[in-house]
């Protein structure tokens, strides 16, 4: 058998690498009949990040997506990106959590389970592969790939001949970040269908412009399943195009059998789907052959870049660039996928804006040095690890072992929000956005992020501009309102584009003009300042700062509390990233200037310490 098997990629990898992971089920329904008619050996169109951009962003419910797509596409296999045991979130889940998980994405039509570790830990695959397995569906093992002197084309042999031993049915081996060369995807394919009886299957990214060629070389070496998505949503840090790959194996022992003609029809429906999109276009999507010496994957540079934007510092960017390998290596080399990606930009970012390295340590650091991800490719470095976690205990299980059940707590926490399993898991997942999404639909507000910016004034009564120049410490950023989402408590969420890249700002209320004279009485002293009053800025050594804007998550000590240096005082988060604030100095609080939920900005005198 020669003919080679297209997986399409489209509807998840292709729009979650271009515009963000924002294309509505409603732009994916009118073509699904045409897609069904293809042939494709699979749709990706659930998991990586679409559950999460659905709830947050789409206010769509993913599992209702799920539903509909299948009714759409009866008879194509439909396929999901799985994160092991972090299943569609950022944590590790118990295994009643997962399971439950899996069984229901597969009640709800997904064929084809395609499971990773960010980590590349064979241990926390082995619930999800067995779950899959056990409710009929394919469980596919992943191999994530990156390069290191820790990384060998033997390794990874060996790992999938664990993940088919577990009851991997093929093998894909995920280039996230574009990584391959032409050869190296010869020499790994080679030896994998060496190894195993099962087939591999090719996920290459775009990025560094190899993708075909790539392709090319693994179906020569013997793969017989590539993944493209339509020419619309391909190319950059998506990935090659379908229609290409199938004009290029057309007529040869390995054409796919795919018609052409039908694929253009449906890349020209994408085309024109894809301007609705516009505000979510980036700079940072297209071929960037860079990620061959920094090894950052797209998504994450494009993060980067609006990170570094938020703490006015992009001019730091280069730097972050330079630093990300350095705290790869101190970490051991991970492979740079969610959530490793953020671990070690975050803290690349912290390392560059402080100044000074491991000044401050995100506690998702901390955790990944303790082993609560998993075990480490290489060993990690152990002056690092001496200085953000001391002689704490490192897990040498695997860290779901240490996480009791949940889906009984988290069907008692969620209780009449949930109408279904299904919403059970959603929080399960997303405990704050999720339960936010529950409540909003129970309540009937579920208003989705506009694709559009507003025509008319953002108050009533009260025109407000939308689109202005700002200028803040000398550099001038275009601002352009797009829309405004539901007010939550004292806050509510402004949808703007700063210099054409889309930035969602929370915007809180601390004064409001009363515009219905005589409604409400204002109370003493005028408005409705309840927060602390902004710190000064620090001066003296006792004074507690951060090297970055972020929001206070917990203050650890009070007025009054002794306190040695080096002992956290301050939980703060930012860039979605907690760390520690250790004191400056041994001593006395003399003073708290802030409080839980403030914004915290650097040079303020968070906390006094006295000496
Ligand atoms: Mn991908």
């Amino acid at each position: 058998m020669s003919r080679v098997h297209i997986t399409d990629l489209t509807l998840r990898d292709g729009h979650q690498s271009l515009i963000a992971t924002r294309l509505h089920t409603e732009d994916m329904l009118p073509i699904c009949p045409q897609l069904d008619r293809i042939g494709f050996h699979s749709l990706e169109a659930w998991g990586g990040a679409t559950f999460d951009a659905c709830i947050r962003f789409l206010k769509e419910d993913p599992w209702e997506r799920l539903h509909r797509l299948k009714a759409a596409l009866p008879n194509t296999p439909l396929q999901m990106l799985l994160r092991g045991q972090n299943l569609l979130g950022y944590r590790h889940y118990a295994d009643d959590v997962v399971r439950a998980f899996v069984q229901r994405s597969a009640e709800g039509g997904i064929a084809i389970f395609r499971i990773f570790d960010a980590m590349n830990d064979t241990r926390n695959l082995r619930v999800a592969i067995e779950a899959t397995r056990e409710a009929g569906a394919h469980a596919q093992g992943t191999i994530c790939y990156t390069t290191s002197p820790v990384h060998t084309s033997r390794q990874f042999v060996a790992m999938a001949r664990e993940m088919v031993e577990m009851g991997a049915q093929s093998i894909a081996i995920k280039d996230m970040a574009g990584l391959l060369t032409p050869s190296a995807t010869r020499g790994l394919v080679t030896d994998l269908v060496e190894a195993v009886d099962v087939p591999i299957h090719l996920h290459v990214h775009a990025t560094s412009g190899l993708a075909e060629l790539c392709h090319w070389q693994a179906i020569e070496a013997g793969c017989r399943h590539i993944e493209t998505a339509l020419s619309a949503f391909a190319g950059g840090t998506s990935h090659a195009p379908t229609e290409s790959m199938v004009a290029a194996l057309k007529g040869t022992r390995f054409d796919t059998g795919l018609d052409l003609e039908a694929l253009q029809e449906i890349g020209d429906y994408f085309r024109e789907v894809r301007k609705k999109y516009a505000r979510f276009e980036s700079a940072y999507t297209g071929v960037d052959t860079k990620v061959q010496t920094n090894q950052v994957p797209g998504g994450m540079i494009s993060n980067l870049a609006n990170q570094l934007r938020d703490q006015d510092a992009l001019d730091k960017f280069d730097a972050v660039l330079v630093e990300i390998p350095k705290v790869r290596e101190d970490l051991g080399y991970p492979p740079l996928v969610t959530p490793t990606s953020q671990i070690v930009g975050t803290q690349a970012v912290m390392n560059v804006l402080a100044g000074e390295r491991y000044k401050a340590i995100t506690n998702e650091v901390k955790h990944y040095l303790m082993g609560h991800y998993g075990r480490t490719p290489g060993p990690v470095n152990p002056i690092i690890r001496g200085k953000a976690v001391g002689n704490a205990e490192v897990l040498d299980c695997r860290p779901a072992d240490r996480i009791p059940d949940e889906m009984e707590r988290l069907r008692d926490e969620i209780g009449a929000l949930a109408g279904s399993e299904e919403d059970v898991l959603t929080y399960a997942l997303f405990p704050e956005v999720g339960k936010q999404f529950l409540q909003q639909r129970a309540d009937g507000t579920l208003v989705p992020e506009p694709l559009n910016p507003p025509q008319a004034a953002l108050h009533d009564g009260c025109p407000a501009p939308v689109e202005f120049n700002v200028t803040f410490h000398g550099e001038t950023y275009h601002i352009q309102v797009t829309g405004s989402g539901h007010r939550r408590e004292d806050s509510r969420p402004l949808y703007v584009t700063v210099d054409g890249l889309p930035e969602e700002v929370l915007l809180e209320t601390l004064d409001e003009i009363d515009i219905m004279p005589g409604a409400a009485a204002i109370g003493e002293g005028g408005g409705k300042r309840s927060r602390k009053e902004a710190p000064r800025r620090a001066t003296r050594p006792g004074d507690v700062t951060t090297s970055m804007p972020g929001t206070v998550i917990d203050v650890l000590v009070a007025e009054g509390d002794t306190v040695e240096a080096g002992q956290p005082v301050l939980v703060l988060e930012a860039m979605k990233m907690e760390s520690e604030i250790p004191a400056p100095i041994s001593g006395t609080v003399k003073k708290v200037n802030v409080s839980k939920g403030q914004a915290a900005n650097p040079d303020d005198a968070l906390l006094e310490i006295e000496g």
